[in-house]
């Protein structure tokens, strides 16, 4: 039986206030729920990882970051490595956003790398992954899908890849307000996992958790949740306001 897990998505924004205030309004508002029927994290900006982490370190929920590196130290200018992450508390790291992907230009290989270096680094990769509208419109969905899979998990063994999580985020739902039916939805996440028993086997398929990020809001929360394959939801927006996102947390359970 896989737990479910809601994370939010803050991208660039709040700032060292509100985010602590965020943050506490949430571990307020999902005190009965998090933790216990449902593993809930939030991904701040780097700059304010560790005032959150600090924030939240009576409670169950985590914290992650919203990317990382794929070395672990050296001569990498800018970049923040995933044992710095842990170093300041951290759990999660996303790995290939659609906004990273999109926005800044990594590639499926430099995602993988991430996820890599996440895991040794002793951090849990939320592994994104997600067609584009064109491609969905261009009957693409399920090729697009399987080869940012594949290329992700590469050179993962069953061991380092029940560390992961899975996100599958249509690009085309991602702060347009547009989000994937539930029957969409589910169609991807049972080729995500029936793709993972390909690779890996029935039982860590059965194990490995596919959240559905894309536009999710308390309104459409529950009805995303009661699909087989939707293990949970990554939240970017509605995270952002903190009786939203309790809402939404308490529509996984
Ligand atoms: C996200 O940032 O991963 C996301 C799904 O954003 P939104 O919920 O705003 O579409």
């Amino acid at each position: 039986m896989r737990k479910p897990f809601v994370a939010g998505n803050w991208k660039m924004n709040t700032d060292s206030h509100s985010g602590v205030e965020l943050a506490r309004a949430i571990a307020d508002g999902a005190l009965d729920a998090a933790g216990h029927s449902v593993d809930v994290a939030v991904c701040p900006p780097f700059v304010y990882l560790q005032a959150v982490a600090g924030a939240l370190s009576s409670t169950s929920i985590a914290v992650g970051a919203q990317d990382v590196y794929c070395e672990q130290k050296g001569a990498f200018t800018g970049e923040i490595s995933a044992s710095m992450l842990k170093d300041i508390g951290c759990t999660y790291a996303l790995c290939g956003h659609s906004e990273r992907r999109h926005v800044i230009g990594e590639s499926d290989e430099l995602v993988n790398k991430k996820i890599s270096a996440a895991i040794l680094g002793g951090l849990l990769p939320i592994f994104c992954l997600g067609e584009l509208l064109s491609e969905r419109e261009a009957l693409e969905t399920d090729e697009v899908v399987s080869r940012q899979l594949r290329n992700g998990l590469s050179g993962l063994d069953v061991e380092k890849v029940s560390a992961v999580t899975i996100a599958y985020e249509p690009v085309w739902a991602i702060g347009t307000g547009l989000t994937a039916t539930p029957e969409q939805a589910q169609q991807v996440h049972a080729l995500i996992r029936k793709l993972l028993g390909e690779m890996y086997g029935e039982r860590v398929a059965e194990e490995i958790r596919i959240l559905y990020g894309g536009s999710v809001k308390p309104d459409n929360a529950a009805e995303l949740m009661t699909e087989k394959d939707i293990d949970g939801l990554l939240v970017g927006g509605a995270s952002l306001k903190a009786d939203d996102f309790v809402a939404i947390i308490k529509s996984s359970l």
